[in-house]
Order: structure tokens, then C-alpha cells, then sequence
């Protein structure tokens, strides 16, 4: 009756046998099957499983395996019924705005028009799952499905491949191990001494994992702009595993590279993490056109090996490294990520970009790790003078601003980037609008920004504790984005607040809008994002009035402020309050991800204030961790 997931093994015969002796017959078991890093459990009675969860989790303590619980293929109805039943349990035959199949794993994300809709099939998931054969997961729908739609395209017509993908995973994660003394270095591919094409990778005697795979965005030269793998001599497939921290190019945009040259194993990240940066990786593409390194079927090939995992979870993804991803508070998804390696040999968090204070959308960087020896540790401002207004001063330097501005009919252009740090004034103009501090005629965001924005509003579980208390209660617009106004073509934005990329004013929307108002002494352009050394934007803060975008020089006549305090990044305090409560247990602090010299002050400095050995290497070099 059981097909079993692999002969010969007494490690997984032996988890087998304990599954079997755990599930009686009603459980309605027809396989157990190894996907990926965990071990799925298919059911033709997927009610029993759903209502006795406390029977999984001591099966998932007795095997120290994470389990999923999947339908039988036999029991799923037709994509065609599954909505028809949907609808059915439904209010209004709208509530249901799209559903999206994915075949592999027997799940349906349904995406429902408010959250009326959302609590009301949520609260029938096990019954829904019972009728139709389909795991459900409900979501708000987004303005735009266009890239939901293009992942699910892949995950759908390519689901065959996915099926044989996650067991071949799954039986690579647990083979059997080499024994033997445990060994762990890492080496430094990009992002040491410099920021961009973040990439480090862990090798120990039994696996080899790469953490992070970024791209230099305004780097033409590509051995400068994509991490250094070539020094390692590896080919593709001797990687076990890569993980991604988060969106942004710097850390997941020279990913599909290592696709297109041929490896065809896991991508792990968050939930959101996978279509943001899908999105930016398709951006960058359109923007390069010609000259892109890498192809549309090579970022397919992202989404069909992507395993997204939830924070706070831990995950077996080599024979011996297991993986835990948390919350680092720095984008939407954004995970710092803690390695165990061995048998309690050794654990690595790798910050990767962090924020370890305050924000609206996201909550503070998880520091509270069971046990750290060594720490790779966001440099970003590591500089003694990086030090930033608090949160609640930057607040009201932002409204006075604003204000002043306002009141003599001016408009006020913030150049911001697509994703993280704009999202986060969206939802605190809304706020401060809200709270009736500021009084624009429009709020307006340019559309990648308000596209951004979306996932936001889809993935929910991922905001800090104050917004979902406000989605929680029900209460009208909980993230205040519903005045918020797309930018559209020609228009009159006097009196207007306007956010669009890029923050560096070397090129996009921010470009053409400064050229709109820099005659205007009576309009304001506001800079909030970190400076980047010799870009239009900075210049302008050094308080140069002619600069060159493009092959334009402008004259800048408008106001100008620069607001720090903002950053979604930590500040130099920030970081060193993280690095202190993380203090007692910690052997080795490795910085990376800094401009200029600030990965080696910031050494400097951890390792005279806390006595703890730091290192601060460069591209190439190779760190023993044990
Ligand atoms: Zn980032």
C-alpha cells in the first residue's frame, strides 16, 4: 500500500516505520515521499491529518523531520469543480477574484477581493480541502497579478519536472552522511569590502551551500558586478543548496546566472521573497535588453526550483546543515539566516541586510538565536559618523519639511528605490496623512513602487505586530495606502508629494520629475536614502547646484533636504545594540556588505568594545569556521 520513499536505508526505513506505527488507519495515508527538505504525507482523508495536528507534531519529534500533509491525486477535483465549490461557499460570487493551481503540491492559492472574504473561507479550509482534494491558501488579491500569474504558469506546466525535482532534493538532503570530524569554512564570492553581488559560500566536509547570489546593478565590467564562484573551481551541481536573504539585487540578481550554466538544485527563501524577486530580476533584464547576462527561461528556471520555507522553522537542507530563516526587518521577507551545522558543531547567522530598529511595515531584526559562534554581519553603516535621528525625530523633520513646502503651493519629489525603503514611506505618509499631520493634495507612486507595495498587502503574516493588530481588528484601511495615487502620465502635482526610482537620480521616474521642479524655488526635493558615492543624488546633498544626469546638466534651484533616519538598514548604534545582546555566546564577527572602509572601522571598533575576535575579509579569501 505505501510507496516507500527509498530501499536500502535504515536511517529512512527507519523513518518510515515510525510513521506507519504512528498513523492509524484512518489517517487514509497513500505515500510518504521525500519532497524537498521534507517529507510529505499524501491522504485521501486530509481531514483526519488537518484535525489531528498534535499526531504530526509527534511524528515530526520522533523523526526530527518536518512534515507536509498533501491530498491523493485520486481525491483532487477538476480546476473547473474547485471553483465551482469555492464560489458556492461564498458571500458573492465576486469574493473569489482568482485562483491559481499548483499540481505538484496539491495547493490552491485563492485569491479573494477583501478580507470579509478571506476570514470567511479560512475559517471552512479543512472542509474546502475535504470536498475539492485541493490545500488551500487564502490571499487578498493584488492590483496586479501579473507576475503571480507568470509564476504560476511555470509551477503548473512544469509540475511534472517539480514532482521528480523534490524527490531527487529530498534524497540528496538525506543521504547518508560521510562521518568523520566536522570541518566548515566559508569563502568570500562578493559583497566584502563593497556593496552588491553579496554571495559567500559554506563549504563543510559533507555539503557545500552558497548564501546569497547578488549582482552590482551600475557595475558594467562583469567581473566586477557578479560574485567571484569562478575562484572556487566548483562545478554547478557540487551545490548543495543556495539561500536567499531577500529581493533586492544586490543579494538574489545574478541568480538565473548560475541557472544558465547549469545547476539544477534548491533556491530556499521566503514566501515573498520568490516574486519580488522575480520581479526584479525581469526588470533587470527589460533594462538591459541586449546586453542582459541572462535570459527570461534562465529566471524561469529560479521559480521551478524555488522552495520557499517559513521563518522560524528548521529545515534539514544538506546532509549537515540545517537552516533557519528569520525575520532581519529590512524588506518585505527579508531573512537573516542561522546554520547549524553538524551535530551541534557549529551555528552561523548570516545577517545579510538588517534592521535592528524602528519601522512601520516590518518588525526589528530577530537577535534572540538558541546559540551563534560566528556572525557575518551587515556593514552598511559602519561608520562611526553613520549615526541616524531616531525614528520618531526623522518623523517630524519629514513632516515639517513637507509642510513648509506645501504651504507655498510647491511639490515635493522623494526619489526613493523600487522596493523596501519606499514601501516603508508609502505606508508612513499614509500615516502622517492619517493622523491629519500632513495635508497633500495627492500622494502620488510611481507604478513598480505601487506594485511593491502589493505584496505588502498580500503577505500580511510578514508586517510588524502593529499593522496586522490593525488588519487583526478590522480596521478601514489598516496599512493607510488607500489614498495613496498612482503616478500616471502628464499631470499637474502642485501642492503633491510624488515617490519614484531611482534614489540615486542617475536614471528612471525621479529623473524626469527633478527636471519638472528644479526650476521651481518653491517645490522641495527631499533625499532619504543612504548616499551612494559619486551619483547625481549625492552630489546634490554635497550641496552641488549644477549636476549632470544623463546627457542633461541641471540647474538646481528648488529646496533640497536630506533626511536620514529612515534607512532600512541599521545605524552604526543600531548595529553595535545587535551585535551586544547576541554578545554572550559569540566567538568570531566576519563584516561585509560596506562602502569605503566601513567593514574594517566597524571590526575595529566590535572588537575593542566587546573583546570579541572580528575579521573583516576581502573578495577571495577563505575564513575556517571549524
Ligand atoms: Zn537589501
Amino acid at each position: 500500500m505505501f510507496d516507500r520513499v527509498s530501499e536500502g536505508h535504515s536511517t529512512n526505513q527507519n523513518i518510515m516505520a515510525t510513521i506507519l506505527r504512528h498513523l492509524p488507519s484512518e489517517s487514509g495515508v497513500t505515500k510518504i515521499e521525500y519532497e524537498g527538505p521534507y517529507i510529505g504525507l499524501y491522504t485521501k482523508n486530509p481531514r483526519y491529518l488537518l484535525e489531528h495536528q498534535e499526531l504530526v507534531s509527534q511524528l515530526v519529534n520522533s523523526i526530527k523531520k518536518r512534515i507536509v500533509i498533501r491530498t491523493d491525486n485520486s481525491i483532487r477535483s477538476s480546476e473547473r469543480v474547485t471553483r465551482q465549490i469555492l464560489n458556492s461557499k461564498c458571500i458573492s460570487k465576486s469574493d473569489v477574484s482568482e485562483v491559481f493551481f499548483d499540481p505538484a503540491l496539491g495547493e490552491a492559492t485563492v485569491f479573494v477581493n477583501d478580507q470579509n472574504a478571506l476570514s470567511t473561507l479560512s475559517q471552512i479550509n479543512i472542509d474546502l480541502a475535504e470536498m475539492t482534494g485541493w490545500r488551500m491558501i487564502f490571499r487578498r488579491k493584488p492590483r496586479n497579478f501579473k507576475i503571480f500569474k507568470e509564476i504560476n504558469d511555470i509551477l503548473n506546466k512544469r509540475s511534472d519536472e517539480r514532482i521528480l525535482f523534490y524527490k531527487q532534493i529530498g534524497e540528496k538532503i538525506f543521504r547518508s552522511k560521510l562521518g568523520g570530524v566536522t570541518e566548515a569554512n566559508i569563502v568570500c564570492l562578493g559583497g566584502f569590502n563593497e556593496i552588491g553581488r553579496s554571495a559567500i559560500l559554506l563549504i563543510t566536509h559533507e555539503s557545500k551551500v552558497l548564501l546569497d547570489f547578488g549582482i552590482k546593478v551600475y557595475e558594467n565590467e562583469n567581473l566586477n558586478s557578479i560574485p567571484r564562484i569562478d575562484i572556487t573551481g566548483l562545478g554547478m551541481n557540487d551545490i548543495d543548496a543556495i539561500v536567499i536573504s531577500h529581493g533586492h539585487l544586490g543579494h538574489s540578481g545574478a541568480l538565473p546566472l548560475l541557472f544558465k550554466y547549469g545547476y539544477e538544485g534548491p533556491v530556499y527563501c521566503t514566501e515573498p521573497t520568490l516574486p519580488l524577486m522575480i520581479a526584479l530580476q525581469h526588470q533587470f533584464i527589460l533594462t538591459h535588453k541586449n546586453n542582459s547576462i541572462y535570459s527570461r527561461n534562465d529566471i524561469d528556471d529560479v521559480i521551478l526550483h524555488s522552495i520557499p520555507i517559513n521563518p522560524g522553522f528548521v529545515t534539514d537542507i544538506s546532509p549537515d546543515i540545517r537552516l533557519m530563516l528569520t525575520n532581519s526587518g529590512h524588506i518585505l521577507g527579508s531573512a537573516s539566516a542561522h546554520l547549524h551545522i553538524g551535530n551541534g558543531d557549529h551555528n552561523l547567522v548570516y545577517t545579510s541586510d538588517f534592521k535592528f530598529g524602528m519601522m512601520v511595515a516590518l518588525d526589528n531584526a530577530i537577535w534572540n538565536f538558541p546559540r551563534v559562534e560566528t556572525l557575518i554581519l551587515d556593514s552598511t553603516n559602519g561608520s562611526r559618523e553613520d549615526i541616524f535621528p531616531s525614528r520618531e525625530e526623522a518623523e517630524i523633520n519629514l513632516t515639517n519639511s513637507i509642510n513648509s513646502t506645501l504651504a507655498i503651493g510647491g511639490r515635493i519629489l522623494i526619489p526613493v528605490p523600487e522596493l523596501g525603503l519606499s514601501q516603508e514611506l508609502c505606508i508612513t505618509l499614509g500615516m502622517l496623512r492619517n493622523a491629519g499631520k500632513i495635508n497633500p493634495d495627492n500622494i502620488l507612486i510611481e507604478e513598480s513602487i505601487m506594485d511593491n507595495l502589493d505584496f505588502y498587502e498580500i503577505y500580511t503574516e510578514y508586517l510588524s505586530k502593529n499593522l496586522k493588530q490593525r488588519i487583526s481588528n478590522c480596521e478601514k484601511d489598516p496599512l493607510f495606502t488607500e489614498s495613496l495615487v498612482p503616478l500616471g502620465g502628464k499631470l499637474d502635482w502642485s501642492k503633491s508629494i510624488a515617490l519614484a526610482p531611482s534614489p540615486t537620480l542617475i536614471d528612471g521616474k525621479s529623473v524626469t520629475l527633478l527636471s519638472q521642479i528644479c526650476d521651481d524655488p518653491s517645490s522641495k526635493l527631499i533625499i532619504i536614502s543612504n548616499p551612494v558615492p559619486f551619483t547625481p543624488s549625492t552630489k546634490i546633498m554635497e550641496g552641488e547646484r549644477e549636476v549632470c544626469i544623463g546627457k542633461k546638466v541641471l540647474e538646481i534651484k528648488c529646496a533640497v533636504d536630506a533626511l536620514p533616519g529612515f534607512s532600512s538598514h541599521s545605524d552604526y548604534n543600531q548595529t553595535l545594540a545587535y551585535v551586544s545582546r547576541l554578545k554572550p555566546k559569540l566567538r568570531k564577527i566576519i563584516t561585509n556588505h560596506g562602502s569605503g572602509n566601513r567593514c574594517h572601522v566597524l571590526a575595529t571598533s566590535i572588537n575593542k568594545i566587546f573583546k570579541i575576535q572580528t575579521q573583516h575579509p576581502s573578495i577571495h579569501e577563505s575564513i575556517r569556521l571549524l
